[in-house]
């Protein structure tokens, strides 16, 4: 299929379904999936996901390097997971209370997670931010939360993007510090005084739309520190990037073990799921918390998650990523040296971001984004990208083929 996906839309089921979507949906649909700032031919509608492809409702298929924005991480629709979900599903998912399964993936996670004592069920990634912040403020009895500038933490007041609907109050205990930057840390420390609750940090610098940054261990080991000093918690958001670098959490990787992570997206394949994971110290204050939601004990989400992580941890998922993400990153560029394109990539290998030099506008990364569509491979030109366990070697070599076309559609551009 691939090398011929039509670019236009005019008179496809997505274009009727945006049409229809727009009367019945503010929008045509809310937030990050919506897909009217993706380049032209970028579908808003999907019909199924298999392996490393998913295919729209126009029957277009595409190598994805997407992976539903991060939750797919072992692959769409994979055996294993769907087994043991369509088997829970079987004997009950919303019951009055969890099914067994829970205590199964609380053990694994805390077995699996050198920092983690307990953890705690949600849904969302902004349940799992939201709900650490509260225990950190619990076990505390303090106000304070130090946040980095730009980073992303959910869509709930605290911590939207956007500040409609926002009050001045849902903000006022927040500090914003600078990532990767310790004199911005010491100073916001500094500022909270002796109310000092947390620091939040997500796993990487993982802004839209500009170079990604890996944490640099001084200043993890600084945040450390500090809030060891301080008595406060330190929280690693790890809703994007966990169980994509570590299974321990992402920040094993550099050796700094957080009090309080959250989880979500890749922990269960696809199914919703948000987990805190958190040492003894914050025990009491979790049970204190009142925190729960009408689907937190949902069974068929933690079978797939137990499902999900179990497999990562025998095929060992981020170093099977990582191989692959490289064999994509170094193969971009050669393309891009070929064309002539100056590009820079950066991001762990499982979590790529490609930007192409001179593009202040993304003109260039669109152009990219578009004619690599239309060859077969679902790339983002401003957001890092997920790899998943089933992109092969020749599932990149295929995808790096619609890369070229991205490459020379760019060189066009002179
Ligand atoms: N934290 C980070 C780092 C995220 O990337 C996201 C989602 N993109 C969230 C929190 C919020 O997760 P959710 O959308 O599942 O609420």
């Amino acid at each position: 299929m691939h090398g011929s996906n039509p670019l236009s839309l005019a008179n496809s089921v997505d274009t009727a379904l945006r049409a229809r979507a727009r009367q019945v949906i503010p929008g045509g649909l809310w937030g990050h999936l919506n897909a009217a700032s993706l380049p032209e031919g970028y579908p808003q509608f999907f019909a199924r996901g298999e392996g490393c492809r998913v295919v729209d409702v126009d029957g277009r298929e595409f190598i994805d390097f997407m992976c539903s924005w991060g939750p797919i991480v072992l692959g769409h629709h994979h055996p294993a997971v769907e087994a043991a979900a369509r088997d829970q599903a079987a004997r009950g998912d919303t019951l009055n209370g969890p099914a067994p399964v829970l205590v199964d993936l609380a053990e694994l996670m805390v077995g699996m997670i050198p920092h983690a004592d307990w953890c705690l069920f949600e849904k969302n990634g902004g349940d799992a931010t939201t709900a650490a912040v509260t225990i950190a403020r619990a076990g505390t009895g303090r106000r304070k939360l130090l946040v980095a500038r730009g980073s992303y933490h959910g869509a709930v007041p605290w911590c939207s993007p956007s500040l409609a609907g926002v009050t001045a109050e849902d903000r006022a205990h927040i500090i914003l510090y600078d990532y990767n930057d310790v004199a911005s840390v010491e100073a916001a420390v500094d500022a909270a005084g002796g109310d000092l609750a947390a620091i939040l940090v997500t796993a990487f610098r993982h802004d839209m739309a500009r170079a990604l940054d890996l944490p640099d261990p001084v200043f993890a080991r600084r945040l450390r520190e500090l809030c060891d000093a301080a008595g406060a918690a330190l929280i690693v958001d790890d809703v994007r990037a966990g169980f994509r670098l570590h299974l321990g959490g992402s920040w094993e990787t550099i050796g700094v073990r957080p009090d309080l992570s959250a989880f979500s997206k890749a922990i269960a394949n696809g199914y919703p799921l948000g987990a805190i994971a958190g040492g003894e110290r914050w025990r009491e204050a979790a049970t204190k918390i009142f925190t729960t939601g009408s689907f937190w004990c949902a069974a068929v989400p933690m079978a797939a998650a137990l499902a999900t992580l179990t497999e990562l941890k025998r095929i060992d998922g981020p170093a099977v990523m990582a191989r692959m993400g490289q064999r994509l990153r170094d193969g971009l560029a050669r393309l891009a040296a070929r064309h002539g394109v100056a590009i820079s990539q950066s991001g762990p290998p499982q979590m790529p971001l490609v930007l192409f030099d001179d593009d202040a506008g993304f003109a260039k990364g669109s152009a990219f984004c578009s004619a690599a569509l239309k060859a077969g491979a679902y790339f983002h030109p401003r957001h890092n990208m997920f790899l998943s366990c089933a992109h092969t070697e020749a599932d990149i070599d295929t995808a790096l083929e619609a890369a070229d076309a991205g490459f020379a559609a760019v060189a066009r551009m002179g």
